[in-house]
């Protein structure tokens, strides 16, 4: 690029050149860099290592002591395999090192294509925790193959130093290999130019990029690899924060909404016709809601609220008070089974008032759609009810002026657009029962607004949760028997199958029904639901359900979402280790709903650690943001990004329970940096927003168009 200084680079010219433009790497290194994700130049110097060995503590083998971590440079003798293979697969093997001072077995676990890599008389370097097991012995973290077993010797380059980059990799590259690779694309970068303005480094007195990608990776002092990671997290969610604030001052700029300041003659009736009086939480939001959609700019709003916490209510007084400002209202559910008790519960809780409901579902007859279409474009129809789908495609409104989004986690960020309205943009309320943590809010939805509902009906009790095995389940359905003989109904939830083994799952649901109807309840009512049925055979089963004419409901996940039934006091959920956290606790929330004591039993054979401790979350914390915390801890970060949910970038270093006070700095910045710069077009911004485009792509096409 003309204009940079020489030995000057960006990240954008790192991208376009690929990593096999480094000498030694051939088509089997490209192909493992390519598996972790690494083609460029840029991928390479930003493939963080996951932790940085310290060469300063390096120990003989005799002076090693019971307990502590320490790095060995030593011989290999020779190895073995150990333990019983379990499918086929070897769980690990022990290496026998000796350097001089003395022998000792070191165990690898997992691993296993390492072990041909160990032939006697390699030197390696071992780090790990020395642990007393019939003698003294390595549980090794990291292995690497080196040149020398003497630590002192050959102690320039990439591999020696007090802090020495471990980054993850695979059998492809050796850990060394890749090391070197990195510290090779260091160099043959140059130094690389700085994307953030200038004024934002200065304020939040941050280390320049380039200082910060070399310490990173090669970091002189414990204090300024700190100064690298916090200048890059910055980076990171800064990048992120500012493509949202100009989100979200383009749509301030461009779209025009209209003011919908209701009257308050339906909706007073409405309340008055409740049974229960709002919560705080509840008048709250509902306050917040309206005083946006009394305002001329489309609302764009997200209400986040615990399962059972009430939303509906919330949404309804929302869609009242659009029909009462002459407009029309719609709301989406992300199921047919969802959209229907909708439509059930508002037809009801309506009935009093001049207000016409519509249903608009895939499964009616072409007739009744036809004739519910044109209520809805007549203006006949005051509130319109369906699935996302359904409403998105071609249905013509009549003077839409709210849409409701109901349960929208389940449609991921990218398909958040709103239902354009001819001429006028609709107010936008964005309701979530997933309780997700506010850094991920933050991230996710940081161009709304964002009311809570932090309180539940007065009146709820905790449920009583157990983990039960798989041979006392009989005892699970022994108790869910005395709830049914006090009145109370009961949902049992069937193991979790893959999508490819979608067929398993409506048989496996009947034999569950089969089983529980003859051999454990067969005085009850048993019924059955799962996603093959047809929506009228659905419906009919929740009607049911609902009248008490079924007292044991055996459903597939199909219920996780949204499905009120109060008088429901107990759940069992069979192969609970399957289910995800944030999935097990939006099935229990089926059963937080009424007065009585709610029970869940949890049948689970958890195999991992990780399915152990989200079963014991589940018994020790009731509260879904708590629970979503712990989620986090325990998937760790980076797979909340995973796939096209987000639709955006996966964070590479920030974590976002660590990083909350850097995310809100970052955001408070961005924020400010486009409140006089809306487009990011001024001269010192440009960079930054060709940063943004590139990293976040199509995502933010409209940051580009005028
Ligand atoms: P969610 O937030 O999970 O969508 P719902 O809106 O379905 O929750 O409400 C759950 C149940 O709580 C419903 O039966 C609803 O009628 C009831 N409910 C809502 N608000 C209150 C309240 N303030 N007091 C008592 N019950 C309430
Ligand atoms: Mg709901």
């Amino acid at each position: 690029m003309a204009e940079l200084p020489p030995g000057r680079t960006t990240f954008s010219d790192l991208r376009r050149r690929p990593a096999r433009e480094l000498p030694g790497v051939g088509p089997r290194i490209e192909a493992g860099l390519r598996e972790l994700g690494i083609t460029s130049l840029a991928d390479l110097v930003s493939h963080y290592p996951s932790r940085h060995e310290d060469l300063s503590n390096v120990k003989k083998i005799s002076d090693l002591r019971v307990g502590e971590r320490a790095t060995v440079f030593a011989r290999v003798i020779d190895t073995k395999g150990i333990g019983r293979p379990v499918r086929g697969r070897s769980p690990g093997f022990s290496v026998t090192l000796y350097d001089g001072t003395g022998y000792m077995p070191a165990t690898v676990w997992g691993r296993q294509w390492l072990q041909s890599q160990l032939q006697p008389e390699t030197c390696v370097v071992v780090s790990g925790e020395v642990q007393r097991k019939y003698g003294l012995q390595i549980s090794v973290k990291g292995i690497e193959v080196v040149d020398s077993y003497n630590p002192d010797e050959g102690t320039a380059g990439p591999h020696a130093g007090s802090f020495v980059p471990v980054y993850p990799t695979n059998r492809n590259i050796a850990a060394r290999r890749l090391r070197s690779l990195v510290h090779r694309a260091l160099d043959e970068t140059g130094h690389i130019l700085d994307p953030l303005p200038l004024g934002v480094i200065e304020s939040q007195d941050l280390v320049n990029l380039d200082d910060a990608v070399q310490e990173i990776h090669f970091p002189s002092t414990k204090a300024s690899l700190k100064e690298a990671l916090r200048r890059l997290v910055f980076h990171e969610l800064f990048i992120i924060q500012a493509a949202l604030a100009a989100r979200k001052a383009r749509t301030e700029a461009t779209e025009v909404g209209r003011s919908n300041a209701g009257d308050g003659r339906l909706l007073n009736r409405f309340v008055k016709g409740l049974s229960f009086g709002f919560t705080g939480a509840q008048e709250r939001a509902i306050a917040e809601v309206l005083q946006d959609m009394r305002l001329e700019r489309p609302m764009r709003r997200l209400l986040q609220g615990d399962v059972g916490s009430g939303k509906t209510a919330v949404a309804v007084a929302a869609l009242l008070t659009a029909v009462e400002s002459g407009g029309q209202g719609a709301i989406m559910a992300p199921t047919e089974v969802l959209a229907e008790q909708h439509f059930i519960s508002f037809t009801k809780d309506l009935e009093d008032l001049p207000v016409k409901v519509v249903l608009l579902t895939g499964s009616q007859g072409a007739k009744e759609r036809r004739k519910n279409l044109e209520a809805v474009a007549s203006g006949e129809a005051h509130v319109v009810i369906g699935t996302h789908a359904l409403i998105q495609k071609g249905v013509e409104f009549n003077g839409l002026s709210l849409v409701v989004v109901d349960e929208q986690h389940r449609f991921g960020v990218a398909q958040r657009t709103t239902i354009k309205e001819k001429g006028t943009t609709p107010d936008t309320l964005v309701m979530t029962a997933t309780p997700i943590p506010r850094t991920l809010s933050l991230t996710l939805y940081g161009d709304l607004e964002v009311s809570v509902i932090d309180e539940l009906p007065p009146g709820r009790k905790p449920v009583e949760t157990n983990v039960i095995s798989v041979a006392e389940r009989l005892d699970a359905y022994e108790a869910v028997g005395r709830e049914l003989d006090a009145g109370r109904q009961a949902y049992v939830i069937c193991p979790l199958v893959e999508e490819s083994e979608a067929l398993e799952d409506v048989r496996a649901a009947e034999e569950l029904h089969e089983e529980l109807t003859s051999e454990v309840y067969p005085d009850r009512s048993v019924g059955l639901l799962h996603g093959r049925m047809k929506a009228a055979e659905k419906r009919e089963v929740m009607a049911d359900f609902n009248a008490r004419r079924i007292d044991v409901l055996v459903a597939t996940v199909v219920v996780e979402v949204g499905v009120n039934v109060p008088n429901a006091s107990a759940i069992v959920i069979e192969g609970a280790e399957r289910f995800g956290l944030s999935q097990l606790h939006q099935l229990r929330g089926r059963v937080c709903r009424g007065l009585y004591t709610p029970y869940c039993y949890l049948i689970a054979a958890p195999k991992t650690d990780d399915s152990e401790k989200r079963l014991q979350a589940m018994v020790e914390h009731q509260d879904g943001f708590r629970l979503s915390e712990v989620d986090l801890a325990i998937r760790g970060e980076g797979t909340l990004f995973g796939g096209r949910q987000s639709g955006i970038a996966d964070l590479k270093v920030a974590k976002l329970l660590r990083d909350l006070d850097v995310l809100v700095e970052a955001r408070r910045e961005a924020f400010a940096l486009v409140a006089n710069d809306g487009k990011l077009s001024k001269p010192e911004n440009r960079p930054l927003r060709r940063e943004i485009r590139e990293l976040l792509g199509d995502e933010v096409e409209w940051l580009f168009r005028d």
